[in-house]
C-alpha cells in the first residue's frame, strides 16, 4: 500500500465523495492530504451526482471496486436503503455519511453524529449533557445532531425546519434516542424558542451558497451570556449566521470543526 507521495498507478485505490453539489467541499484536500502523509497509496475525488443517478453510483462503488466514499449532501438519507448492511448508529440515525466497501460488500456508517459532538466540545466543553438545543433543519445532517445530543444526555431539543412535517417527523424520532423533551417550532416561534435554549444549530443547508445574507435563524434574540453558535456550513468566509452572532458577542462556530472530526472519524474507517 506504500507509494511514492502523488504518483497515481493502476493499483492505487479510489476513495468517493457522493453529492450534489459537491464543489465547494474540502473533504478531497482533507483526505488526500492524509493519503500522501501516511504514504498511502490511495486518491479520493469528488462527484456530483444528481438524485437521480445516486442508485446507478451507489452500484457503480462496487463495478469499480472503490474501497469507500463519503456521501453528503443531500443523499445522506436517500442512500441508506441502496446499502447492504448499515452500522448500528447509522441504522438508529436513518442517515449514512460513509460508506465502506467490504470486498464487494456496502457498509454504511454515520461519523456525522460523534463529529457533531467533538466540535460541540470545542464551544461547550460539558457538551450536550443538560443542554437545550435550537435545531433548524431535518435532513440528514440534521438527524444525526438530533440523535447525538439527545443521545448524549441533552434535555431539549426543538425543531425548525422550513417543511414542518419533517420536522414532526424527526421529533417523533427523537422518541427512540433519548429522554430529551423534543418539540417542533414554527419560523414563527423562533425567537421565543431562544429564550429556551442553551445551543443554536444550523443543520441546514442554508448558507451553503455564497451570498446568503439572512440566516435560517434571525440573531436578533440571541444573548451572549447564554447562548453558543454552531453553523454546519462551512466555507471560505464565516457565513452569515456565524457572522451576525459573532457581531453580538455570541461563541458561534462554522462547520469547518465539525467536518475535520467527523472526517477522522471516517478516514479510519
Ligand atoms: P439535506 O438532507 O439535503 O437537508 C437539507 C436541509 O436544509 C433540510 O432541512 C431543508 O429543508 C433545509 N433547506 C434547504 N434549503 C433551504 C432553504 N432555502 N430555506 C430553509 N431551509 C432549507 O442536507 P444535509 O445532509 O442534512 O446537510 C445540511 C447541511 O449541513 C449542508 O450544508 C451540509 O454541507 C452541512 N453538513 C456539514 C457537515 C460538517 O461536517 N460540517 C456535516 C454534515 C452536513 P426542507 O426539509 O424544507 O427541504
Amino acid at each position: 500500500m506504500e507509494k511514492d507521495a502523488g504518483v497515481i498507478t493502476a493499483r492505487t485505490g479510489l476513495i468517493c465523495l457522493l453529492g450534489y453539489p459537491v464543489s465547494h467541499s474540502l473533504s478531497p484536500l482533507m483526505h488526500n492530504a492524509a493519503f500522501q502523509a501516511q504514504g498511502l497509496d490511495m486518491v479520493y475525488l469528488a462527484f456530483s451526482v444528481p438524485p437521480a443517478d445516486l442508485e446507478t453510483a451507489v452500484a457503480g462503488l462496487k463495478a469499480l471496486g472503490v474501497r469507500g466514499a463519503n456521501v453528503t449532501v443531500p443523499h445522506k438519507e436517500a442512500v441508506v436503503s441502496l446499502l447492504d448492511d448499515i452500522a448500528p448508529l447509522a441504522a438508529r440515525i436513518g442517515a449514512v455519511n460513509t460508506i465502506v466497501n467490504q470486498a464487494g460488500y456496502l457498509v454504511g456508517h454515520n461519523t456525522d453524529a460523534p463529529g457533531f459532538l467533538d466540535a460541540l466540545q470545542t464551544v461547550r466543553p460539558q457538551g450536550a449533557e443538560g443542554a437545550r438545543f435550537l435545531i433548524a433543519g431535518a435532513g440528514g445532517a440534521a438527524r444525526a445532531v438530533v440523535a447525538a445530543v439527545c443521545e448524549a444526555g441533552a434535555t431539549a431539543v426543538l425543531i425548525y425546519n422550513r417543511t414542518a412535517e419533517r420536522a414532526i417527523a424527526l421529533c417523533r424520532a427523537a422518541a427512540n434516542w433519548g429522554n430529551a423533551e423534543c418539540r417542533a417550532v414554527g419560523r414563527e416561534d423562533l425567537a421565543t424558542a431562544l429564550a429556551e435554549v442553551d445551543v443554536v444549530v444550523n443543520a441546514t443547508s442554508v448558507g451553503l451558497q455564497p451570498g446568503v445574507k439572512d440566516p435560517v435563524v434571525p440573531v436578533d434574540n440571541l444573548d451572549s451570556r447564554r447562548h453558543v453558535v454552531m453553523d454546519l456550513v462551512y466555507g471560505t468566509k464565516p457565513t452569515a449566521l456565524v457572522a451576525q452572532a459573532r457581531s453580538k458577542g455570541v461563541t458561534a462556530v462554522d462547520g469547518l470543526e465539525m467536518l475535520i472530526m467527523q472526517a477522522s472519524r471516517s478516514y479510519h474507517l
